[in-house]
């Protein structure tokens, strides 16, 4: 029997398995997904969200704990557990070395609108690359690692985890660990139970990730009584290209054209401020303002110029001369897309666009407004792209202390369980995102759970 059982093979998993390893622990990861898929959404990610008072390659400049904590309310509304989220600001900076100690390469940010070269640090190779090195780190610290091991259950019994039932090569199993660290994710791709939250809308969503995101140990555990934070609507969720497929899309499905168009609904209408703040700060609101639109779809309308602005989507263009045969070509109204986009460039200022930075060119009696980069869209050809909610991950999660161990409903700490990564975000992210911060959460809760779970199997 393993002293550490660590349930999930992504980020927050390899953390705490190589942590409480490291720690002298005996350690075994239970991964749902066949090898080829291992490693969750943390094989889809591209960088992290670090602390710094001194430029650390590549790196540049400093992100003091105050500004980064500042970025964090701003997207949150004040939505987030101030200790909880000082800690992981705080220990970004050790985990971030963490990683690098364990073979994960940094590169600096791209330029445009991903320029994030002071705050986050992209993983080379992305986060494929990540996953692999920490999982040959795993595999040199002898830490035994079982995949298409599905749990089942976490049988918590008189206030501690009692033993662990999964299902492996067709046959139902079960383990007592000493402690276990749960690290098994949100519950995103599976459609049935974000359904109790958005209804029939649920139907309409790509899940941009992995479609071993189930939530069965959540699931499990808030049967049991473990005490839970967020709400069930409140997600990361970006728009997507309506073509993406339903699964596993990954990071090029997202479109970057918003703040350089309008976008409109079915009726041809627009419905948010578009040019609200740069990429990195209001992306992740798209999805769920899209998902509260009728069929829960969109089109972002620009014209030829706009498009050298954002990266390219990995799928082409929706084209037309005129705005009329644009609308044909969408299925939209043409006489209510011609009068949006027409009110829409009337309200343009003469000048002052620049897409370097917020440049506070803004529509004047617009309802609702642009705030940036209002631009009229006037030189053919148009182009579209049609948008869909893209789901990245669930904040509803168990609640955990600055220990990484799970609640109980009278908020004591289960004796032996211990959380990390998506599966206990939601303590942290009450709604809204920062790029970068999952996985600054995910490694630093990974290497507090895996430490904390060691030391409690050794006692
Ligand atoms: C396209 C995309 C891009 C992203 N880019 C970034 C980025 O650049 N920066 C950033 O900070 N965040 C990014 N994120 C978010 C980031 O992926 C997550 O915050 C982070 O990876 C969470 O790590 P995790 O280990 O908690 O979850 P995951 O990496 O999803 O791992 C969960 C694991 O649990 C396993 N599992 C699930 N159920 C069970 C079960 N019952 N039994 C056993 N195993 C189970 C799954 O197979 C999976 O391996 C991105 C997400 C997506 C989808």
């Amino acid at each position: 029997m393993p002293d550490v059982l660590v349930i999930g093979g992504g980020n927050a998993a390899l953390c705490a398995a190589i942590s409480a390893r490291a720690a002298g622990a005996s350690v075994m990861i239970l991964e749902s997904a066949p090898r080829h898929m291992r490693a969750g959404n943390s094989r889809h990610t591209r960088n992290i969200r670090v602390m710094h008072t001194t430029p650390q390659a590549p790196l540049l400049g400093q992100y003091e704990a105050s500004e980064y904590f500042d970025d964090l309310l701003k997207v949150t509304g004040g939505r987030t557990d101030t200790g909880l989220a000082t800690l992981v600001i705080e220990q970004s900076t050790e985990a971030f070395q963490f990683l690098r100690s364990h073979g994960v390469h940094f590169q600096r940010a791209l330029s445009g609108t991903l320029n994030l070269s002071r705050t986050n640090a992209f993983f080379l190779g992305g986060g494929k690359a990540l996953v692999n090195a920490l999982y040959a780190t795993a595999e040199r610290m002898g830490i035994a690692i079982r995949y298409d091991a599905e749990v089942q259950s976490v049988v918590l019994r008189d206030q501690r985890i009692g033993f662990v039932e999964f299902q492996s090569e067709g046959e139902h199993k079960s383990l007592i660990p000493k402690a276990v660290v749960a690290a098994s994710g949100g519950f995103q791709a599976n459609l049935e139970w974000l359904g109790e939250a958005w209804g029939d809308a649920a139907a309409n969503f790509a899940v941009r990730g992995t479609p071993y995101a189930q939530g069965k140990v959540l699931r499990n555990l808030i049967e049991q009584g473990v005490a839970t934070v967020g709400d069930p609507t409140q997600c990361h969720a970006v728009a997507v290209d309506a073509r993406a497929p339903q699964f596993d899309g990954g990071i090029v499905t997202r479109l970057d054209a918003i703040p350089f168009g309008i976008v409109v609904n079915v009726r041809a209408e627009r419905f948010h401020d578009e040019g609200e703040d740069i990429w990195p700060k209001r992306y992740a609101i798209w999805g769920r303002l899209i998902a509260e639109q009728p069929g829960q779809c969109a089109w972002v309308i620009c014209d030829k110029p706009a498009t050298a602005l954002f990266m390219p989507s990995c799928y082409p263009a929706i084209e037309a001369d005129t705005l009329e045969g644009l609308a044909e070509r969408l299925g939209l109204d043409a006489p209510a897309l011609a009068k949006i986009v027409g009110s829409f460039n009337a309200a343009c200022p003469k000048s002052g666009f620049d897409a370097a930075g917020l440049d506070g060119c803004a529509t004047v009696g617009l309802s609702p407004p642009k705030s940036n980069w209002a631009a009229p869209i006037a030189t053919p050809p148009f182009i579209a792209y049609p948008l869909r909610p893209g789901i990245t991950f669930t904040y509803l999660g168990v609640k955990v202390d600055r220990h990484a161990r799970v609640q109980d409903a009278t908020d004591q700490p289960v004796d032996n369980l211990y959380a990390a990564g998506e599966i206990m975000a939601g303590s942290i992210l009450g709604q809204g995102y920062l790029a970068g911060f999952g996985m600054a959460i995910g490694s630093v809760f990974g290497r507090i759970a895996g430490q904390e779970a060691a030391r409690h199997a050794r006692t």
